[in-house]
């Protein structure tokens, strides 16, 4: 069985070998055993449950928590030729029913739903279909102890009383013991196999920037976006309105952004998801909403603006990154203000106890001064062997020194304030500040005024928080922020115990971001293959608009990388290279070769052209439209209606006006006049603002270019 698994994962989607446990978790659902299996985001939990789909006779039933999430996953199986439906408010009846009638007889594989809509059909459609498996996807949203609980996936209980001999596979990228337990008790599991996968994300970079101010923060983040033209990435913010101000920003230097958040109505959020899955927008500033509806595979950088709320969310999100496995970057701006503002939130809920213990957590992992990813990695309950070697804190050590007398200073500040400032205040003073508010509360005549000022304000809050952090001193929630001083903090003070601080890394420096040097870069070095790659993006980006897809349907980046890499000459090479199935191979496979002989070896496709021409014009005059020569030849339809502008120039066809209104054509040729001479596609469609497809416009120049030679003519007998 599992080698026929092995045969089915390389037919429909290209890939060689399965990862760490998929195998195993596809032998357990193949036994008809329950299983919980927990792997991080991008680790590949959608095979897990797709494969057993295609080898059991009938159909695998997947609860899935988003519309826009099934849309795109019943998209990616389609292309990879596996037949896949799902049931929304979004279809019409009509079209509702003919899922179901193929469902019913079996033509379909896997069918996706949300949980209300299971639980309605409980009863109804589900005893009438040949179900083979049930899948529930994000399966932590049945548990009020997850960071994402959805009450409708409680009703899921019912599954297994009504159909106790179907196996159900759960999945989560949530893997928390409390939550695992739960899903377990919840689902009504019967005897479960619990798969761990590793959390560990090598290909992620991790990096956290304390204490910078959220005006240096949007200065550092549009230095870091400039130097990454072309890749997408997300930036998460606690506010609405920091999406909002963020997104102005970018925009303002001319980086394609838009904010998401749930301010804003449900259309405008789809367009914003949609542009950005299209490759239109290349940055989005969300609140927490976003990303759990996207499967993106090319998101090249992920950025928090504020600290997260907790570990989990912060794995979460930063797993949105390099989904293909290719290096992508991560990196976490905090300071004590995020701080402030997390725990007042933290205490509001009622669940306040956990929410405050888990944000002490993430606050820990923000302030650590060893190996980033051992401190999550451990938290997700594994144990890391060495340093990794990706995290700001591998690339640059810590320095530790005795801080005692720096500590008392500020704690000796502190208690001559009677612990009635903030940080801010606090600060100020050790820096001995000019600020009136200073003199009005005569903080300028203590003791400690100005026995600081060395150290630069940005510093002095990173050793605050480490303070924080070693339990010197507290925030008072509930007294407007204040600070106070320990037990502890007072045996500092008093000379009974030493400190032991770190130095912060290199004096922060905002402008200069983080110099990751990776030590295994899988083909994603930027100046291998670069005009390759990017010359099949291209052609990607062609495939994708005609046929509607998101780019990384066709191929994902990775893909794309290793093709530029290994520069496939024969359908066997190319059938080689990861990510290219069976069905993708028919579809695209050509295509791609074509431009990487051209690009790489200098074999020129023009040879063949002259029959390619031939070709398409003999089905032309038998009267098939664009479309069906396009799926007749295998070829893009971009590229047919490219030839039928090549054949109407040449005479062979006499009329395109089937293809293109007049008016259309007079809009391109005002275009034209007024952009100059350039009679570049791309610079046209983009004049337009993308108003009129490629082919218009490539047909347009025809149209234009064969009247101007007819005017020529005519003047020159006349
Ligand atoms: P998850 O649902 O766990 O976040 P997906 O199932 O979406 O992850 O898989 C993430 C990516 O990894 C997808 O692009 C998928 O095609 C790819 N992938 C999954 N399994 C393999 C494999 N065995 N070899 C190569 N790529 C894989
Ligand atoms: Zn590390």
């Amino acid at each position: 069985m599992i080698s026929e698994a092995a045969s089915l994962l390389k037919k429909h989607y290209g890939y060689e070998q399965f990862r760490p446990m998929q195998a195993e978790v596809i032998q357990c659902v193949l036994d008809k055993k329950d299983s919980l299996v927990l792997m991080p985001t991008g680790g590949g939990k959608s095979i897990c449950f797709q494969i057993p789909a295609l080898l059991l006779q009938g159909l695998c039933l997947v609860v899935s928590p988003l519309i826009s999430l099934m849309k795109d996953q019943v998209d990616a199986l389609n292309s990879n030729d596996i037949p896949a439906a799902f049931l929304n408010s979004s279809l019409s009846f009509k079209e509702e029913e003919d899922i179901i009638f193929q469902c019913i007889h079996g033509k379909i594989k896997l069918l996706y739903l949300s949980p209300e809509r299971l639980v309605q059909e409980l009863k109804r459609l589900l005893p009438r279909l040949p179900i083979n498996l049930f899948a529930i996807d994000e399966a932590h949203c049945i548990s009020s102890w997850g960071h994402d609980f959805r009450p409708e996936y409680t009703q899921l209980k019912l599954l297994k009383e009504h159909f106790p001999a179907i196996p159900l596979i759960a999945l989560t990228a949530t893997a928390d013991k409390t939550t695992r337990k739960d899903i377990i008790k919840q689902l009504n599991l019967q005897n479960p196999k619990v798969f761990v996968a590793s959390f560990n994300r090598p290909n992620l970079s991790l990096s956290v920037k304390p204490g910078i101010k959220p005006k240096e923060r949007i200065k550092d983040i549009i230095a870091f976006i400039t130097k990454r033209q072309n890749e997408a990435g997300i930036i998460y913010c606690l506010s609405r309105q920091t999406t909002e101000k963020l997104t102005d920003a970018l925009k303002a230097k001319g980086i394609k952004a838009g904010a998401y958040h749930a301010g804003l109505t449900s259309k405008e959020r789809n367009n914003t998801q949609d542009n950005f899955i299209n490759d239109k927008l290349l940055v989005v500033c969300a609140t927490v909403a976003f990303g759990m509806g996207i499967d993106k595979s090319n998101v090249r950088w992920v950025i928090h603006f504020n600290l997260p709320k907790n570990i989990e969310g912060y794995y979460q999100e930063i797993g949105r990154a390099g989904r293909d496995g290719l290096n992508s970057d991560t990196i976490l701006y905090y300071n004590i203000a995020d701080l402030i503002m997390l725990t007042k939130f933290a205490n509001e809920g009622n669940l306040a106890q956990i929410n405050l213990e888990k944000l002490k957590r993430m606050q820990q992992f923000a302030q650590a001064d060893i190996c980033r990813r051992k401190i999550l990695l451990s938290y997700f309950g594994e144990t890391p062997l060495g340093n990794c070697g990706n995290c700001d804190v591998c690339e640059n050590p810590r320095q530790h020194f005795d801080g005692t007398v720096l500590v008392q200073k500020a704690l000796s500040a502190l208690m001559r304030m009677n612990e009635k400032v903030g940080t801010t205040m606090l600060i100020d003073v050790l820096r001995g500040s000019s600020k009136g508010e200073l003199k009005l509360n005569a903080y300028d005549k203590i003791k400690t005024f100005g026995a600081g000022a060395d150290i630069s304000f940005a510093i002095w809050e990173q050793y605050i928080l480490q303070m924080l952090n070693l339990g010197l001193i507290e925030i008072a929630y509930d007294e407007s922020f204040t600070l106070k001083l320990t037990d502890s903090g007072k045996e500092v003070l008093f000379g009974k115990i030493k400190v032991d601080l770190v130095q912060p890394p290199i004096k922060i420096d905002v402008t200069n971001e983080s110099k990751i040097k990776n030590t295994k870069k899988i083909y994603s070095e930027k100046n291998i293959g670069d005009d390759l790659f990017e010359a099949l993006r291209k052609l990607r980006k062609q495939f994708a608009e005609a046929e509607k897809l998101p780019a990384y349907i066709i191929f994902n980046d990775a893909t794309l990388r290793e093709m530029a890499t290994e520069k496939p000459l024969t359908e066997d090479e190319m059938l080689s290279i990861s990510g290219v199935g069976q069905h993708k191979f028919e579809k695209y496979g050509q295509a791609f070769l074509n431009i990487i002989h051209e690009l790489s070896y200098g074999i020129s496709t023009k040879i063949s052209k002259a029959n390619t021409y031939e070709e398409t014009l003999q089905l032309f005059l038998q009267n098939f439209s664009p479309d069906e020569i396009a799926r007749k030849r295998n070829i893009n339809v971009t590229t047919v209606y490219s030839h039928i502008a090549h054949l109407y120039l040449k005479d062979d066809i006499t009329s395109i006006e089937k293809f293109i209104k007049m008016e259309e054509i007079n809009i391109i040729k005002s275009a034209i006049a007024k952009i100059g001479d350039v009679q570049k596609l791309k610079v046209i469609y983009d004049f337009l603002n993308g108003k009129l497809d490629y082919f218009k416009i490539r047909l347009a120049l025809a149209f234009i270019e064969k009247n101007l030679l007819n005017k020529i003519v005519i003047n020159a007998v006349s």
